[in-house]
């Protein structure tokens, strides 16, 4: 067949990851815990399994799960999503971007974009005919020049997709941020896809600026999140979007034609566990303690870490170590010194090397403690 994505090979975090099993190395790349989740959660599911919650989920997602998602969205952010029309339970975040670019994007709608990126913006914009417009950021700040990004600007201008708390970078939006984008958007018919997975790891006091806090960007955005990083559970490819009417009318054309619903038992344990706001306002608390301990230890390393406002990932520079490509970097560290991380240049569409690599601290601390002592010998 004629391939629909010819420059696509296999995701990053496919190939690290079996790298570091096959290498026997402390796997620091591909982003998710090495805990488990709250054994509460896991009481739940198999209470659910065990009362015959195994047919299908409505489309839309479990009634009661919509409206805890709503009440959640609501009572931080100050919006008013309804929980029948404004919220979809998807299969992940990622099920929710593909969707949400899909019923949007028409060939040669420009799609404005950050990079880094994560890995599936790019392919899944390319599969409906988008046109990437992309802003290349850099280290260590990865700052936006919203001149540059209003001077992308077009008519065929569709969709601006933004990543807050940004993975790689670590980096969050700011209100000012948020101010510009509500300029540069307001009387335009851009749509905006939100990426916050990532919403409730936001670190020395920050304030996650979601879609939903403002309302003219909020009118226009699908803001898309993962159950995933909120219960420690990737595993479970949970997650949801919530977006205006209008716009979640047309997610769901696609939706269901998708994977249709979501599994159920997963669903009714998240509500129950959803209503207590105790289970993602800690986590904050939580990543922060393992961020500082990972940049502690690392500071007996030749790393030179970035700065991480957000995420549960830390960039580090290995300039002082070697200027091998990032790529070449990664595979020897996990070969060689039995520790996997990602190269940054993985989230740059023409590979761009700032001799970076991505390093995740979701890890148990003697997971951490293991790894760094390992690094200390690059
Ligand atoms: N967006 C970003 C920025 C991510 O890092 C991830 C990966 N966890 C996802 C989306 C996908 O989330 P999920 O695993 O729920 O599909
Ligand atoms: N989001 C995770 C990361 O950035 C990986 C998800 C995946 O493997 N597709 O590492």
């Amino acid at each position: 067949i004629q391939s629909r994505l010819p420059d696509v090979g296999t995701s990053i975090f496919s190939v690290m990851s079996k790298l570091a099993i096959d290498s026997g190395a402390i796997n620091l790349s591909q982003g998710f815990p090495d805990f488990d989740c709250a054994p509460e959660l896991i009481a739940l599911v198999e209470k659910h399994l065990h009362s015959g919650k195994n047919q299908y989920a409505p489309m839309t997602g479990v009634p009661v799960l919509n409206e805890r998602i709503a009440e959640k969205v609501n009572g931080l952010h100050g919006s008013n999503y309804r929980a029948e029309s404004e919220v979809t339970v998807t299969a992940g975040g990622t099920q929710a971007l593909f969707t949400a670019i899909a019923a949007t994007i028409h060939p040669g709608d420009e799609v404005i974009i950050f990079e880094p990126a994560y890995d599936s913006y790019i392919p899944s914009i390319r599969l409906f005919g988008g046109v990437i417009r992309s802003v290349a950021l850099t280290p260590p700040d990865y700052r936006i020049d919203w001149q540059h990004v209003r001077s992308l600007v077009t008519p065929r201008t569709r969709m601006i997709l933004l990543n807050s708390p940004q993975n790689p970078s670590g980096t969050i939006l700011t209100e000012e941020d948020m101010r510009q984008l509500t300029d540069i958007t307001r009387d335009t018919n851009i749509v905006m896809l939100s990426d916050e997975v990532y919403e409730h790891l936001v670190y020395d006091g920050l304030q996650h600026q979601s879609m939903a806090r403002f309302p003219e960007l909020r009118e226009r955005s699908f803001i898309v999140a993962s159950f995933g990083k909120l219960f420690h559970t990737t595993g479970w490819k949970l997650g949801y979007c919530v977006a205006p009417a209008q716009l979640m009318s047309e997610f769901r054309k696609v939706h269901q034609f998708n994977v249709f619903s979501v599994n159920t038992p997963m669903q009714y344990a998240a509500a129950d566990f959803l209503s207590d706001p105790q289970t993602y306002l800690q986590l904050s608390a939580f990543f922060q303690r393992k961020r500082d301990e990972f940049t502690r230890l690392m500071k007996e390393t030749r790393f030179d870490l970035l700065p991480c406002k957000g995420s549960y990932f830390l960039s580090a520079s290995y300039s002082r170590i070697s200027g091998e490509p990032d790529t070449a970097f990664t595979q020897r560290l996990t070969k060689d010194f039995g520790v996997a991380a990602i190269p940054v240049s993985a989230f740059y569409a023409k590979g761009n090397d700032y001799g970076i690599v991505r390093f995740c601290f979701a890890k148990k601390q003697e997971t951490l403690e293991k790894a760094v002592e390992r690094l200390m010998n690059v």
